[in-house]
């Protein structure tokens, strides 16, 4: 059962500030809107069609309001910048008028609505400034007027694993949490330790809340979700209370989890904000620290977190003891896409000419949430024509709606593309294999991410090496131009898709000779100082220490390592020219391969 708990507060607060704003803007128009002037009360009182008067001084007591009531009935206003002007022209024409108490309008208009006003300013004012006196400070406990929205699925167990489709290897690395969450006791009886954070990372749409709730479902415990940007509130203070509230209720819970969606939105470094970086998003982020520091290891809850942006996160997040378990959450290839399929496909009607593998095919870079918006789309399509079925041609309609989102269109690629990138990765790939200092290959994939690359070959990470040798240096620069020496070699052709790799080796051979000395012709001279300082107008303000001279000699030494790896890098690939055409072609069929696979390719050769 889901269940939220918002504050109303904010919706009051801005209701009725709209209705003051309402009622001084309708008193304002009351006053000007007359179309009785003071020209006319004279002509009246002249003609002798007034009866009867009242006058409403304002608070100025000089100004006020004459309402005349005419002989036919009608009963007109009119403003009068002096009312005793206005009530001696009214008893020279005989009419008594009746001076009535100053008006209670007025009283509003002029003085109530300034003072709330200026009451609203100052409480804006004093949020902030009690923002940075810290956000324990009795004075923002007393501005937290709202309760955070918390959804919470009581453990139900309703969505399980089995409803997360691919996803195998981010299933088995949590498939721990569940068990510790069905039985925290059994691990802290083995002095086991369980992290407490799991961030989730990965394009939106992936299934990353999918696998959180998954995770509750598998261990029959609560989950508590919230997003990160509802944490981040006008109000100085409300994002840090909401924080603790939120682990306040998941305490009342254990064991159980907190999901936190979009947590980028609250925990981006910190410090590189405007204001001073004393802000709500940092105080908050603070909070959510504190907290995940405050609750003992093993104690039954387990924050997960999910973002697209690892990058931009505070690195103070990743440490131990906060989420210190990063589970990466991928696009899924063609076996994938059709697994999800499936399961979207579990309650719908199929006609027998759909073919969900042929379906996995095209839709290259689709994420699992886009590939439930197909079938979805299909089935209105279906429904609207009054078909019992879906067909392959409402699918196929569906897919042009679904895939035509702007920034989709840019994923949805050719099979001459998706050729090229499969040569270009796997040239990447061979080198990283058969240099000895770089790889192996972890994984091999073709699949658009949607952001730019069109794929990706990944080593295993780095050992940790303290320095750089030049011979690694040079192989990196080898695998970096691997990819565009296959394109040249297979297609004769040289695409632009190449371009960031020639910037990286590049760079990567100027600072060989620039800043490691590591060139023989211009020996062991530092010519580049800077500390890779980030501030705007470095490189305007860097001043160089060396001649043009030496400036042209850098450039062709630079160009010198450059053609010397290609030279060498094509050769490698040349003679393993047989891997080339086998790993390309099956990376198009599969989209994604593996180290072993691709350890085999070489075994046949
Ligand atoms: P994220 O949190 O990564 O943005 P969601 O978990 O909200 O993505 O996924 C949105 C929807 O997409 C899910 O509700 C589900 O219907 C569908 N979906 C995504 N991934 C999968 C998957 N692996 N298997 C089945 N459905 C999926
Ligand atoms: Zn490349």
């Amino acid at each position: 059962m889901e269940k939220s708990a918002r504050s109303p507060f904010r919706s009051y607060l801005w209701l009725i500030f709209f209705i003051l704003v309402l009622v001084w803007i309708l008193q304002t128009l009351k006053g000007n809107s007359t179309s009785y002037s003071y020209g006319q009360l004279q002509n009246d009182l002249i003609e002798g069609k007034v009866v009867g008067c009242e006058i409403t001084p304002d608070t100025t007591g000089k100004c006020g309001y004459v309402a005349v009531e005419l002989k036919n009935g009608a009963v007109q206003r009119v403003y009068v910048t002096d009312v005793n002007e206005a009530d001696n022209l009214l008893r020279a024409a005989g009419v008594d008028p009746v001076i009535k108490d100053k008006a209670v309008s007025t009283w509003i208009t002029n003085i109530l609505l300034p003072i709330i006003l200026l009451a609203f300013v100052i409480v804006f004012l004093m949020s902030a400034l009690l923002g940075s006196a810290q956000g324990q400070s009795q004075g923002s406990r007393m501005l937290n007027f709202g309760k955070i929205r918390i959804n919470i699925i009581n453990g139900d167990g309703k969505i399980t694993f089995a409803d997360v489709a691919g996803l195998k290897e981010e299933k088995e690395e949590l498939s721990e949490i569940v068990d510790f969450l069905k039985d925290p006791g059994k691990y802290s009886s083995l002095g086991a330790r369980i992290p407490k954070g799991v961030l989730l990372e990965g394009a939106p749409g992936t299934g990353k809340t999918l696998l959180a709730k998954a995770v509750a479902g598998e261990a029959k415990v609560p989950f508590l979700s919230i997003s990160g940007s509802d944490f981040v509130e006008m109000f100085v203070g409300v994002g840090a209370s909401r924080v603790r509230d939120l682990f306040e209720e998941a305490k009342k819970r254990m064991p159980c989890i907190i999901f936190i969606d979009e947590i980028d939105a609250v925990a981006r470094r910190r410090g590189t904000g405007l204001g001073g970086g004393h802000d709500e998003r940092e105080q908050t982020l603070n909070q959510l620290l504190v907290e995940m520091d405050g609750f003992k290891e093993n104690s039954g809850i387990i924050v997960m977190a999910a973002t697209n942006r690892v990058d931009i996160l505070d690195p103070a997040i990743l440490r131990p003891g906060r989420f210190d378990r990063k589970v990466t959450v991928q696009r899924p290839d063609v076996a994938g896409r059709e697994e999800i399929l499936k399961v979207h496909a579990r309650n719908k009607k199929l006609a027998e000419d759909v073919n969900l593998e042929n379906i996995a095919r095209t839709t290259a870079g689709f994420t699992g949430a886009d590939l439930e918006n197909l079938m979805n789309e299909a089935a209105i399509g279906a429904a609207r024509t009054g078909s019992p079925f879906i067909t392959a041609s409402q699918i196929k309609d569906a897919f042009v709606k679904v895939g035509m989102g702007t920034e989709k269109k840019s994923r949805i690629i050719s099979e001459k593309e998706k050729k090229i990138t499969a040569y270009h990765e796997t040239g990447h790939a061979i080198l990283f294999h058969v240099l000895p200092d770089v790889g192996p290959v972890y994984s091999i994939s073709i699949i658009p991410t949607g952001v730019g690359a069109a794929g990706y070959t990944m080593p295993l990470p780095d050992r940790d090496e303290m320095f750089l040798s030049k011979s690694k240096m040079l192989q990196d620069i080898m695998v970096t131009l691997g990819g565009r020496i296959a394109e040249e070699i297979i297609f004769g052709d040289i695409t632009t898709g190449a371009s960031s790799d020639i910037k990286k080796a590049t760079k990567e051979a100027r600072s060989m000779v620039t800043k490691f000395g590591m060139s023989d012709n211009i020996g062991v001279v530092c010519y580049d100082d800077d500390d890779d300082e980030v501030f705007i107008g470095r490189d305007l303000a860097h001043a160089k220490s060396h001649s043009e001279e030496v400036a042209g000699e850098i450039d062709r030494e630079v160009k010198a390592i450059i053609d010397d790896c290609y030279k060498k890098a094509k050769d490698i690939i040349l003679e393993h020219q047989g891997v080339l055409h086998k790993c390309a072609e099956l990376l198009m069929e599969k989209e994604k391969i593996g180290r072993e696979e691709f350890e085999a390719l070489f075994g046949v050769n």
